[in-house]
C-alpha cells in the first residue's frame, strides 16, 4: 500500500511560510512596476462607476496615463465634503463600488478632529499580508524567535458612530477586533504573553496591568519585546516602575488585583497565573534595587530586541529605551497609516537613524511628489514646500531617484485618489526595483509627544487664545516657540513665552495656569485624548523668559549661519543649545491644572460605548 504523504512538522511549516513570504517580497520588488499598473488598472476598474471618478471625468479609462492627466491630487480638505457624505449615512457608490465598511480614525486631523478615512472590509487582508511578511524577515537575521514569546503592549482605544451609523475607530482597534487578529493561526510567531482579552479591554489600566502581569510571569519565556510606538514601550516601563509592588504581590499569591474587575480579562489572565513567589521574589528585587538601568534585560533576560517604531518624531524615545534595555536592538518593522499599510524594514538589526522601509507594491498605487525642506539650521523641523508647477508632476515607484525627498500619494482600493498622506520620504536604495525609503518627518508638524500630531497653525490658534487673556493686565506676547519635552512622565508640550509687561509681577499665576488650559482646550482632539483618556500627555507647561531672550535665539541662529533676512522665530525647538539658552532664561513657569475637554467621536456626534 502506498504510503500517505507525511504532514509537516510545524517546523517544516514555519519554514515553508517563511519562504513563500521571501518570495513573494522578490516577486514584487522585481516586478514592481507591472504590479504598481495591474493595481492601479483593478482600483479604477472596479470602481468605474464611482461618482467621484465620473465627476472627475475618467470615463472608465483604467490606464496611467489618463489617470494622470484627468484625477487631481488631493489632500483630506478636498474630499471632507464627500466623507461627510458618507459619515452621515449616503451609501451610494460616492468613492469606492464596495461598501465602505468603517472609518479609520487617523491620528492626523482636521478643523481639530481626527480625519475619517474610509476603509472596506478586504482591506484587513491587505493589512494581514503585511503583517504576516514581518517575521519571515525578522527571522533572516535573529534566530530562535520561533522558540519564544513576544511580549507586545497592545492597546485598543474607544470607538464612536457616525450620525449615519458607521463605526469611526483607529486603524489597530479595528485590526484587534477583527478575526484576523483574534483567530490569527496558532503559530509559533504568534505566541504572545498577553491574551488576546487584555489588548481588547478598553479600560487602559486594567489592558496594561494585565499585559505585565502576564508578561512577568513569563518572564523566562519572552524573547522578543514591543509595542507599535517607542512612546507606548515607555510607558509600560513608566506603568510598571509605579506598580511593580502589586504586581508582585499578584505573582506571589497567583491572583488578581481587585482593581481588575473586567472578567473576561480576570479569567484570561487566571489561565495564566499560578502562585509562583520564586518570580515574584526576583522581580522585586530587581524593581527595588535603585536602578532601573537595563530593567528589560534583566526581567526578561532572554530579550533579543525591543520591536517598537523610533522613526520620524518617535526618535526622541531612542535614549530612554537604550537605558532600559541596556542598547538591545531597536527594531522598526513597518510604516503604516490608516489609509493605507505601505511598507516593511526589510533590515530590521539596522541603526535606527538607517532605517529605511521597501514600500510593498500590491497595497496601494504609489505617487511622489518632489519637495525641497529648507535647512534645519535652527533645528525646527522645517515645513517643505513642494516644487513649482513644471516640476510638480508626480513620479512613479519605480522612477523616484536617490536622495531625493517626496511627499507619499497613494490611491487605495478603499476610495482615495491621488491622496497626498502628508509623509515626506528619501530615498535611500532599492530592492530589486522597488525603492526603499528613510521616514524624514510629517509635512508641518511641529509638536508630538505620542500619537499627537501639532501643526504650527493649530499651535499659533492655540496660543494665541490664551495669550487674549493677557490683555486685561496689559501685557502681551512678544514672541513664543514650543518644546516637546519627554525627559519626564508623561512628556509634556513646553510654550516659552517672552511678554511684553508693565509689572510681571501684576499678572497672578492663575492667569497663566489658565493660559495653560486654554491652550490644550483650543488644540485637536488627538492631543486632548493623549491627557484626557490615554494619559500619555502630561499637563502643558508655560515658562516665561526674560525679555530678550529671543534675539539671543536669532543671534545664535545666525551664528549658525542663517541669513537675517529670512530669518524666522522657529515655533519648534529640538536643538539641545538652543534649549539649555531658553532654559537658562526662564523667570517662571506655570502647568496646566486642570484636564481639557474630550470625547470619542467627532464633536457633533453622539457616542457610543
Ligand atoms: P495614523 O493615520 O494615525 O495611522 O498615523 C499614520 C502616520 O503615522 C503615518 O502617516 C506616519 O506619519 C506615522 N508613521 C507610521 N508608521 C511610521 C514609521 N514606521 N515611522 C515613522 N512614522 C510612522
Amino acid at each position: 500500500m502506498q504510503e500517505a504523504p507525511k504532514a509537516l512538522s510545524d517546523e517544516g511549516i514555519v519554514v515553508e511560510n517563511n519562504d513563500k513570504a521571501l518570495k513573494f517580497i522578490e516577486d514584487v520588488t522585481i516586478n514592481a512596476d507591472e504590479v504598481q499598473k495591474l493595481v492601479l488598472s483593478e482600483i479604477l476598474s472596479r470602481s468605474a462607476d464611482t461618482e467621484y471618478l465620473r465627476r472627475n471625468g475618467l470615463n472608465g479609462c483604467t490606464d496611467r496615463g489618463t489617470f494622470k492627466k484627468v484625477m487631481p491630487v488631493i489632500t483630506y480638505e478636498d474630499l471632507k465634503p464627500d466623507i461627510e457624505r458618507i459619515a452621515n449615512g449616503d451609501t451610494s457608490p460616492i468613492l469606492c463600488s464596495h461598501p465602505i465598511s468603517e472609518f479609520l480614525t487617523s491620528s492626523g486631523t482636521s478643523a481639530g478632529e481626527r480625519k475619517l478615512m474610509p476603509t472596506i472590509d478586504e482591506e484587513l487582508e491587505r493589512r494581514s499580508l503585511l503583517y504576516s511578511l514581518l517575521m519571515p524577515v525578522m527571522n533572516q537575521f535573529v534566530p530562535g524567535l520561533d522558540k519564544g514569546k513576544g511580549m507586545y503592549f497592545l492597546f485598543v482605544k474607544s470607538e464612536a458612530k457616525t450620525p449615519g451609523g458607521l463605526v469611526a475607530r483607529p486603524v489597530l482597534t479595528s485590526y484587534y477586533k477583527s478575526s484576523y487578529f483574534k483567530n490569527k493561526p496558532n503559530d509559533p510567531y504568534t505566541n504572545y504573553t498577553s491574551p488576546d482579552e487584555t489588548i481588547l479591554c478598553l479600560d487602559s489600566y486594567q489592558s496594561m496591568y494585565s499585559q505585565l502581569l502576564c508578561g512577568l510571569c513569563q518572564n523566562e519565556e519572552v524573547v522578543r519585546v514591543g509595542a507599535v510606538f517607542a512612546s507606548g514601550f515607555i510607558r509600560a516601563i513608566h506603568f510598571l516602575e509605579k506598580h511593580w509592588g502589586l504586581l508582585c504581590k499578584d505573582i506571589q499569591s497567583g491572583t488578581i488585583d481587585s482593581k481588575i474587575t473586567d472578567p473576561s480579562v480576570r479569567e484570561a489572565v487566571s489561565k495564566i497565573l499560578k502562585p509562583n513567589p520564586k518570580i515574584a521574589d526576583f522581580v522585586e528585587a530587581e524593581c527595588s534595587n535603585g536602578s532601573w538601568k537595563g530593567i528589560i534585560t534583566r526581567l526578561w533576560p532572554n530579550t533579543k530586541y525591543i520591536d517598537v517604531i523610533v522613526t520620524g518624531t518617535m526618535s526622541q524615545y531612542i535614549p530612554a529605551l537604550d537605558y532600559y534595555s541596556n542598547s538591545l536592538p531597536l527594531v522598526c518593522t513597518m510604516y503604516a497609516s490608516s489609509e493605507c499599510y505601505f511598507g516593511i524594514n526589510l533590515d530590521p538589526l539596522c541603526k535606527p537613524s538607517e532605517v529605511s522601509y521597501t514600500l510593498i507594491p500590491t497595497m496601494a498605487y504609489f505617487e511622489f511628489l518632489p519637495v525641497t525642506r529648507e535647512n534645519e539650521l535652527t533645528g525646527s523641523i522645517s515645513e517643505p514646500t513642494a516644487l513649482n508647477d513644471e516640476e510638480k508632476q508626480l513620479v512613479d515607484l519605480v522612477d523616484v531617484e536617490l536622495g531625493q525627498e517626496y511627499e507619499l500619494v497613494v490611491t487605495t482600493y478603499a476610495g482615495l485618489y491621488r491622496y497626498q498622506v502628508g509623509d515626506i520620504l528619501r530615498v535611500s536604495g532599492f530592492k530589486n526595483n522597488a525603492p526603499q525609503f528613510n521616514f524624514i518627518c510629517r509635512k508641518n508638524v511641529v509638536l508630538s509627544i505620542d500619537s499627537d500630531k501639532t501643526d504650527e497653525v493649530e499651535l499659533q490658534n492655540a496660543v494665541k487664545n490664551a495669550a487674549n487673556q493677557l490683555v486685561q493686565f496689559e501685557a502681551s506676547l512678544v514672541e513664543y516657540t514650543s518644546y516637546a519635552d519627554t525627559s519626564g512622565t508623561p512628556g509634556h508640550y513646553v510654550l516659552y513665552w517672552e511678554l511684553s509687561v508693565n509689572d510681571a509681577n501684576s499678572i497672578p499665576p492663575s492667569v497663566f495656569e489658565n493660559c495653560c488650559f486654554t491652550v490644550e482646550e483650543s488644540l485637536h482632539s488627538v492631543y486632548r485624548q493623549g491627557r484626557v483618556s490615554d494619559k500619555s500627555i502630561g499637563p502643558l507647561e508655560i515658562r516665561v523668559v526674560e525679555n530678550g531672550t529671543f534675539d539671543m535665539l536669532m543671534d545664535f541662529a545666525l551664528t549658525q549661519g542663517a541669513s537675517i533676512n529670512q530669518y524666522k522665530t522657529p515655533r519648534c525647538v529640538t536643538y539641545a543649545p538652543i534649549i539649555e539658552l531658553l532654559n537658562s532664561r526662564v523667570i517662571s513657569s506655570y502647568f496646566s491644572q486642570k484636564c481639557p475637554r474630550w470625547s470619542p467621536g467627532h464633536k457633533q456626534w453622539c457616542t457610543q460605548n
